[in-house]
């Protein structure tokens, strides 16, 4: 180890980023955390034992690396689907350091499958981005907003020429005063296609600025919306938009999950419902994030999407047969190629799925990877109203979970 360049990196002389020019990456990975180590007493012995590609994530997936987290891998299912693009049994991985998480999805997927499997199915699919302009006044926000709706196959030709697989669907203007936001879908195939959206978003605003009196604020608005508990991702959708549902008859709930269908449906009715109106959450479900947390994290998803997962609906409804129970997700950003997915780790997950990589035509491995992910969302809000319902939730968390 070059303990002169350690001494400079820890007085700062050098900065963490610069090294990489010097060194290769397993070389820079070492002095960092090495300097991290001294500088702070924290001895990282666990954070420097991985098998990452470091050629590859040093260039694609990180800056300043000095190692890796591991993060238990738990497996859930077989779980049976019926989707469009999703068919047959799923064994489904889970990272997380939740106990009790991975035994719940479990046992909601074998409810699930006794009941014949769930349906799963894609009602929408666009990636968008919502630059903000300023206009000199509301006639001047108007004159945009008309340009637009006239020239949308230039600025269609304009986005279409920064990707061979991203297509722009739409272009949708919102205004406040004077400045407009124009959100832009996409589809994006197999990519969750944030960057993809962003870079077409960038050449067609280069079109909006050589022909319009108005200047670009920002190349995201807000409105798009990334990352952000939002209204408009849940009423107009973002990624995919996304719906599961199966009916669980009265014996398999008694026998399975030891309560009734009217137990459940009460429970789900007073806490997703109704709990979720009062506290006027965005989210109508028990406990959506998780699921989606737990698989995103496992298959090289953008993690910080849960927030827009977060916002799922769970129903449940007495019929004649038992429980009817559905989980709908309006934004569900999700794909199978580019981000993390083609991390070693993560791209086994995706293949244990049968999604690792493109899909043949392009979009429908993302497509199958959003059903299975509702499936298993379903399978275990299914499983959490169950265990509220026989009063199991903190015996099931007392026993697995500390
Ligand atoms: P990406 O890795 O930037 O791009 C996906 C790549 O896959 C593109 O180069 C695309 O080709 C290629 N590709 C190959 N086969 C494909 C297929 N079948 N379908 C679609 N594309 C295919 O990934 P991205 O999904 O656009 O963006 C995801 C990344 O964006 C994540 O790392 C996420 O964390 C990050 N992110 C970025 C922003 C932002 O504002 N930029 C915001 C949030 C998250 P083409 O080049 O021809 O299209």
């Amino acid at each position: 180890m070059d303990r002169g360049l350690l001494e400079k990196l820890k007085r700062h002389e050098v900065s963490f980023h610069e090294i990489d020019k010097i060194l290769d990456p397993d070389t820079a990975i070492k002095l960092r955390r090495t300097a991290v180590s001294e500088l702070t007493g924290a001895s990282l012995s666990h954070t420097g034992d991985f098998t990452l590609d470091l050629e590859k994530v040093t260039k694609r997936n990180i800056e300043n690396m000095i190692g890796a987290v591991q993060i238990p891998l738990g497996i859930a299912g077989p779980l049976h689907i019926k989707g469009e693009y999703a068919k047959g049994d799923f064994y489904l991985p889970l990272a997380t350091t939740e106990g009790a998480l991975v035994a719940s999805v479990d046992r909601g997927s074998s409810v699930i499958t006794a009941g014949g499997g769930a349906n799963a199915r894609i009602f929408d699919d666009k990636m968008t981005r919502a630059p903000v302009f300023r206009a000199n006044s509301i006639i001047g926000a108007k004159s945009l907003i008309d340009w637009v709706s006239s020239n949308f196959i230039r600025l269609k030709e304009c986005a279409e020429k920064t990707t061979r697989f991203g297509k722009l669907l739409s272009v949708e203007p919102f205004i406040a005063g004077r400045s407009v936001y124009l959100r832009f879908s996409y589809d994006t195939k197999d990519a969750m296609g944030m960057n993809m959206a962003t870079i077409a978003t960038d050449s067609a605003v280069d079109l909006i600025l050589s022909e319009n009196d108005v200047e670009l604020i920002a190349l995201s608005g807000n409105m798009c919306t990334d990352k952000k508990p939002s209204a408009v991702n849940v009423i107009l959708g973002r990624g995919k938009t996304v719906s599961s549902d199966v009916i669980i008859s009265t014996d398999t709930i008694h026998e399975k999950l030891k309560t009734t269908p009217s137990k459940m449906f009460e429970v789900n009715y007073r806490k997703n419902l109704l709990g979720s109106a009062r506290a006027v959450s965005l989210g109508f479900n028990a406990h959506a994030a998780n699921i989606a947390a737990a698989m995103f994290i496992a298959c090289g998803q953008d993690a910080a999407h849960v927030v827009e997962a977060s916002t799922a609906i769970t129903n449940m409804e007495i019929v004649e047969e038992g429980l009817y129970c559905s989980v709908t997700i309006p934004s569900l950003p999700v794909g199978t190629v580019g981000g993390g997915t083609d991390i070693g780790a993560q791209h086994e997950c995706l293949s244990i799925l049968g999604v690792g990589g493109a899909g043949d035509p392009p979009g429908v491995n993302a497509k199958k990877l959003a059903e299975i992910i509702v499936a298993a969302v379903l399978a275990g809000e299914i499983s959490l109203i169950g265990a509220l319902a026989a009063r199991h939730l903190a015996k099931a968390h007392a026993k697995l979970g500390r």
